[in-house]
């Protein structure tokens, strides 16, 4: 099979940054952005060095634990629209779920509220951590519903083979979820697929005809299993939420470099950078109306 030819032909590549996550603390890393300016000031810089889209979770002020509280997703959601207007807003409905035991309820709220143009969508259940991440059929289901109903894409976060097949039986029904489908392809995830390159062209090859995807690899993995997703044909996503480090045992001091040294070897490999404007495009992003 080519894989190539699932995305285009190796069209423009489309960099998404996840500058907070539920897992980092400032312990880890002192430049993890936690207030709602403090997101927005890095997506923007980010934004600047070549991320088309913004993967964004919300973190309680005090406790600087993840949260769910529509509160606190609206306030980062505007500081980061006055800071950068042109990015898409891709919102997590994971939120920590796992670490906090929030219902489905909990993590949907904040997306009916702000109707961001992307959303996650996890695709299955799995064992992550200590934790056990509940993502039932009926919630994916229920989800795709109000995501469609909404005018929010989806990206289906994958963290196994299965979960393909998972969305494969749940989504593809009619009126659901529009085609084309967009993947996140997770691995290295404690309790998901390693991350090695055997395992990614598994994953791809997996995937429907017609969909679009991106590799998100985690820890030391994030560059390189980035770069083979690229090659493939696939985007990349980087980023506090998935990595901290620039080089092994240099910690990044912004998202943006990691979005930087993502840019850097995309060029160097013959590729161009999507503008947010051209990822809408590539994405098939519904047009809020
Ligand atoms: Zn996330």
């Amino acid at each position: 099979m080519d894989l190539q030819k699932k995305q285009g032909e190796l069209e423009k590549v489309i960099i998404t940054v996840a500058p907070v996550g539920a897992w980092p603390t400032r312990a880890m890393n002192p430049y993890l952005p936690i207030s709602p300016e403090e997101i927005a000031a890095e997506v923007l810089r980010s934004h600047e060095a070549g991320a088309a889209v913004a993967h964004i979770h919300a973190r309680d002020l005090e406790t600087e634990e993840p949260t769910a509280d529509t509160a606190v997703y609206q306030a980062v959601f505007a500081s980061v629209r006055a800071a950068c207007p042109e990015v898409i807003i891709h919102l997590s409905t994971a939120s920590g779920a796992a670490k906090l035991g929030l219902t489905p309820e909990q993590r949907i709220r904040h997306i009916h509220e702000l109707k961001p143009e992307m959303a996650s969508l996890n695709a299955g259940s799995m064992n992550l951590h200590c934790n056990v991440f509940i993502n039932s059929p009926e919630t994916i289901q229920q989800y795709a519903r109000i995501m469609t109903e909404l005018n929010v894409k989806p990206e289906f976060e994958v963290y196994d083979v299965g979960m393909i097949e998972n969305i494969e039986q749940l989504v593809r029904k009619p009126g659901l979820v529009s085609e084309p489908y967009h993947y996140g392809l997770v691995l290295g995830v404690p309790g998901g697929i390693p991350a090695t390159v055997k395992n990614l062209i598994h994953l791809v090859d997996a995937l429907p005809e017609h969909c679009t995807w991106q590799t998100i690899a985690i820890g030391r993995h994030q560059i390189p299993l980035g770069t083979v997703g690229v090659v493939l044909g696939g985007g990349v996503r980087v980023g506090f939420e998935d990595n901290i480090y620039l080089y092994r045992g240099v910690l990044a001091k912004s998202n943006a470099e990691l979005v930087e040294k993502a840019v850097k070897i995309i060029r160097e490999l013959g590729l161009e950078i999507a503008s947010a404007e051209e990822a809408r495009e590539l994405l098939s992003i519904p047009v809020s109306c």
